[in-house]
């Protein structure tokens, strides 16, 4: 439960409404636009905005940036069985945090447990291997293995080799997971909506 709840944007001691200002919610990741919170009088810039949606407070600094806390790399999948969906939030925020070695590693982790979520034996420990298994049985499309490949080689490099990932590695394999995680899981998740409607 989201402890900032509390039914309205205006149970802040203080609030005043504020120009419309639209940005992403670090908290909820939904686009806002906010007409409450607190300004800090002499820099607009430096504010506080009350998220519309999640009523969580975002914080705004002279710099410019997107506001704190910062929206996570990548996007919310659907439909993840809880254990993926764990470990992909912990690639997103490790990703997010600029702890970059810690994304791609983790990320490489997330392909074994993939495999497993959809029956593969836990014989199956090493991360080829995984990857070869979910494209051999139509988990992932042949065209998405080198996506998977991708993200492990990555991991492989940051755990055997004098390696440091970067921003743009970590990016990178955010937005292939993101890419094959929807199409292994969001999909039939959308049908089932659907179908239950
Ligand atoms: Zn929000």
């Amino acid at each position: 439960m989201n402890p900032f709840l509390r039914g309205a944007p205006n149970h802040w001691g203080g609030v005043q409404r504020l120009e419309i200002r639209n940005f992403l919610c670090g908290w909820c990741e939904k686009n806002v636009a906010s007409d409450f919170g607190l300004s800090f009088g002499s820099d607009p810039r430096s504010e506080i905005r009350i998220c519309p949606n999640c009523l969580c407070p975002v914080f705004f600094s002279p710099v410019g940036d997107a506001g704190r806390p910062r929206p996570k790399l990548g996007a919310r999948v659907a439909g993840l069985p809880t254990e993926v969906e764990a470990l992909f939030e912990e690639v997103r925020l490790a990703a997010s945090a600029g702890a970059n070695t810690a994304a791609v590693t983790v990320a490489r982790t997330l392909l074994l447990r993939m495999a497993w979520e959809r029956g593969a034996p836990k014989s199956i420990s090493a991360f080829k291997p995984a990857v070869e298994w979910l494209v051999e049985n139509g988990h992932v499309a042949k065209s998405a293995k080198e996506f998977l490949d991708h993200v492990k080689d990555v991991g492989n490099k940051s755990v055997h080799e004098e390696f440091v990932a970067n921003a743009h590695d970590s990016e990178l394999v955010v937005l292939l997971l993101v890419n094959v995680l929807r199409a292994l899981y969001e999909n039939a998740h959308l049908i089932k909506l659907a179908a239950s409607r």
